[in-house]
């Protein structure tokens, strides 16, 4: 196995950030990790200072979008050790969107100690306070210098973090979407891979132009059926059921949605996963038993929704404050986070480094 070679900056920029004041996703710390793969093999295993990548203008990620990409977090035990949650999970669903995109795979222990390694050299950039927590983003792209489809035979592999607050959204309105399609069986919706992402931006778009935050995807063959909620998995609380889409190919496998599952099962909550129809949600809600919309995601935990709007039928939902499910989960996975809570299925693990060489 390569080892990873490491080139350090020579003056942190860690003073100069203001942790009190946090805009999500435009803080980068130190160091980043770079592999690349050529020959059928990844190659040149490095941490080096975060900085600028050059690129080809036939790299062939800019016309044909080989790009998928990971989100995760690293947190803070309370006794200052820098923590992980479940990394080889994003291990292996990195491969299994490489999988989809043909790409090749990164193997997943290499992954793991990329990130182990990363953030334990910059382990200073991890917000202490509980909800905060250093963003960690692993990606993958083509890099051949050609133009014409097929799959690359370059990539590049590369990891950065960064800091970021506790993501507070106010709750969301949201828009039951029956035109557009984020994503269809047999299509690329379980990989995180870049375009879904570009596809979804004209749909939230014209959304926020009817003065809603979001939109509720749909699927299905007349669309009725519920699949996820912007970039995150969906949550409903009915009655004393609580209920996300069963994964069927279009919807993304969240490991917070797997999490949440798990938890819900240990407090003895009947959590299922199955198909749910916009006509169940909104016959619950008009008999009074509909309590809780959330979305589940790494980046946020858990996203209140306060309205939900499926053609003429506005649907209000309780105050947030009197939520039980969406907030115990939020609170259960943050305190997880920071030691505070067991961890009977051992989700929680710290971030060492091993040897490197230098
Ligand atoms: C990443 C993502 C999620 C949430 O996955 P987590 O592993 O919980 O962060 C849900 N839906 C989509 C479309 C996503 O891209």
């Amino acid at each position: 196995m390569s080892s990873i070679s490491v080139t350090r900056v020579q003056q942190s920029r860690l003073d100069s950030i203001d942790f009190d004041n946090l805009p999500f996703g435009r803080t980068f710390s130190d160091h980043m990790f770079v592999s690349e793969y050529s020959d059928g093999e990844w190659k040149n295993d490095r941490i080096e200072p975060f900085g600028h990548f050059t690129m080809h203008p036939a790299s062939m990620v800019l016309h044909y979008g080989q790009a998928i990409f990971e989100g995760m977090k690293a947190s803070k035990h309370q006794d200052g050790t820098p923590l992980l949650m479940r990394p080889e999970q994003h291990a292996q669903r990195l491969n299994r969107s490489a999988e989809r995109m043909m790409m090749p795979a990164f193997p997943e222990e290499r992954f793991l100690r990329a990130v182990n390694e990363l953030v334990a050299m910059d382990a200073g950039w991890i917000p202490p306070a509980e909800g905060w927590a250093l963003y960690i983003r692993p990606y993958m792209y083509a890099t051949d210098e050609f133009i014409g489809v097929r799959p690359s035979q370059t990539y590049r592999f590369c990891i950065f973090t960064g800091p970021v607050g506790p993501y507070y959204a106010e709750p969301v309105s949201l828009l039951v979407e029956q035109n557009y399609v984020r994503a269809v069986p047999g299509g690329t919706g379980e990989a995180k891979a870049a375009g879904n992402y570009a596809g979804s931006l004209r749909p939230a778009y014209e959304a926020q132009q009817k003065g809603f935050d979001q939109v509720m995807w749909m699927g299905g063959k007349d669309m009725m059926e519920v699949n996820e909620v912007g970039t995150m998995n969906i949550f409903f609380v009915i009655g004393d059921e609580v209920i996300t889409p069963q994964t069927d190919g279009a919807i993304l496998k969240g490991i917070t949605r797997d999490c949440f599952l798990t938890i819900l099962k240990d407090k003895g909550i009947k959590a299922t996963s199955r198909t749910i129809t916009i006509d169940e949600v909104a016959e619950a809600y008009d008999k009074g038993e509909l309590k809780e919309i959330f979305g589940a995601g790494t980046a946020a935990v858990v996203s209140h929704v306060a309205k939900l709007q499926y053609g003429d039928k506005s649907m209000v939902l309780p105050p947030v404050a009197d939520r039980k499910i969406g907030n115990m989960l939020k609170a259960h996975l943050n305190a997880l986070r920071s030691g505070k809570a067991a961890d009977p299925h051992g989700w929680m693990v710290p971030a060492v480094s091993a040897e490197v060489t230098a």
